[in-house]
């Protein structure tokens, strides 16, 4: 006998507006195809009816309004989107019932309130795609998303000229993608960005409600909303601005893992003011010393370019000086290369070869000593570890302590622990340690 698959909702749109609009009408519609929703060509047949509003001048805001009423009194299940969105409060004042309002471009969002409104009915035969969208990570971690662009003009970076000026996505959109990641699975988020402290700036008076309460664009609220979500929240990427300071606290909390990855390039004020970064090395070990004392187990990640142009050996020794004085828990250093398009492929005095990697090699011997000290001090310790791979033959595990992200921190290794699963996080007794991973058995 032939399975009946349940019937998906239908769709209707009404697309006011210039031929943009129809663009972005469009891809609502493929979007919604390719989700499995059906379109109806008219009110009646329609589940639920999109209006793509035009706001450009009072006529057309007008026209807008108008067709926003024929559809609620057509239908009654409307969704609101374009740009007459960004004038929310008017239309929900004309009409209570509309069921979402977002603004022009907002695909992410409109979709989200589609999915919300008329959800999909669930069958193993059409769901391939989970709920929480293909994810190329394990199921225990997953990358989040908050931005796109970079408002900084590193000279060695061309990653504004490819991606532009920062776009930060929708506060409750990005807690919504995170809640059902979590529903899926995840327990640790891995928040990233081009400049993860810079989120919101570019729309920093457009709180959203998320909950019940308004949660504004910003890096601290964000990361505190995100803890109440998954269990672990790890910031990448955080560009040292005086505001990160700010997120400390969330992390002596427990809200966040006492965790930051902040790329600070060099130490040396001239080759950061070539480099286009801020200049405040000796602000930065006064705050690294303050975060330590409100957050002691923080750990540190940081990236560091050598044989920048014009990097003299006072530059360096300046650079292995901080270095020493920072204890930085994770170091990864590059040497320089011009990438096509940058600034700094014009800067004068380029460094020779031979001097890049021997600065690379005196810098990775200092921090390699640095990490030895930092993980034997670990020795003895209980750390809470999230498994990432047992092996049932063995009975061993390798999982991460709170101070080691995927791919780039180290690992923990563990005995006798064949009865934890992958994404367990569970108290470890570290016995030993090396130059980049910790030894232990389950508590
Ligand atoms: S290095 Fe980072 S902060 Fe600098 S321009 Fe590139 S993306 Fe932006």
């Amino acid at each position: 006998m032939a399975t009946v698959l349940p019937s998906p909702p239908r769709v209707g749109m009404v697309s006011l507006g210039c031929p943009k609009n129809l663009v972005d009408s469009e891809r609502i519609l493929t979007k919604l195809r390719s989700d499995g929703y059906e379109m109806s060509p008219d009110y009646a047949g329609a589940d639920i009816v999109l209006v793509n509003t035009c706001g450009f001048l009072d006529s057309a805001k007008e026209e807008s309004l108008a067709a926003i009423g024929e559809a609620i009194a057509e239908n009654g299940r409307v969704i609101v989107t374009g740009c007459f969105g960004k004038e929310a409060e008017v239309i929900r004042d004309r009409f209570p019932d509309v069921l979402a309002v977002t603004g022009a471009h907002q695909y992410e969002e409109v979709v989200g309130a589609v999915h919300e409104a008329a959800p999909m009915p669930p069958s193993p035969f059409v769901n391939l795609v989970p709920e929480a969208g293909l994810k190329l990570t394990p199921r225990h971690y997953s990358y989040l998303k908050i931005s796109e662009g970079c408002n900084h003009r590193c000279a060695f970076c061309i990653i504004p000229q490819l991606r532009g000026d920062l776009v930060s996505r929708r506060p409750d959109a990005i807690l919504r993608e995170a809640e059902k990641l979590v529903e899926a699975g995840t327990k640790e988020l891995l928040v990233i960005s081009q400049d993860t402290s810079a989120y919101g700036v570019d729309i920093r008076k457009e709180p959203r409600m998320w909950k019940g309460h308004e949660v504004v664009p910003h890096m601290t609220d964000l990361a505190r909303e995100l803890g109440k979500i998954a269990p672990w929240v790890r910031l990448h990427y955080v560009y040292p601005y005086p505001h990160v300071d700010q997120v400390i606290p969330l992390m002596a909390e427990g809200l966040v893992l006492p965790y930051l990855d902040i790329p600070f390039q060099h130490a040396s004020r001239s080759v950061l003011r070539a480099m286009r970064r801020p200049a405040n090395e000796a602000k930065v070990l006064e705050r690294l010393k303050s975060w330590r004392e409100i957050c002691p187990d923080i750990a540190i990640r940081s990236t560091f370019v050598v044989g920048f142009p014009g990097e003299t050996e006072d530059d360096f020794r300046y650079l292995l000086d901080w270095l020493e004085e920072a204890q930085l828990d994770r170091v990864g250093a590059f040497r320089f290369e011009p990438v096509e398009g940058a600034a700094a492929n014009a800067l004068p005095d380029p460094i020779p070869e031979e001097v890049k990697e021997e600065r690379y090699t005196r810098v990775m011997e200092l921090t390699a000593r640095i990490s030895i000290a930092k993980l034997a001090a670990k020795v003895g310790r209980t750390l809470q570890v999230i498994i990432d791979a047992v092996d049932s033959e063995t009975g061993g595990a390798t999982g991460r302590s709170m101070a080691d992200a995927p791919e780039i921190d180290g690992e923990v290794h563990l005995r006798d622990a064949g009865h934890l699963a992958v994404g367990d996080i569970a108290p470890v007794v570290i016995e030993e340690s090396d130059e980049h991973d910790l030894f232990g058995v389950p508590a």
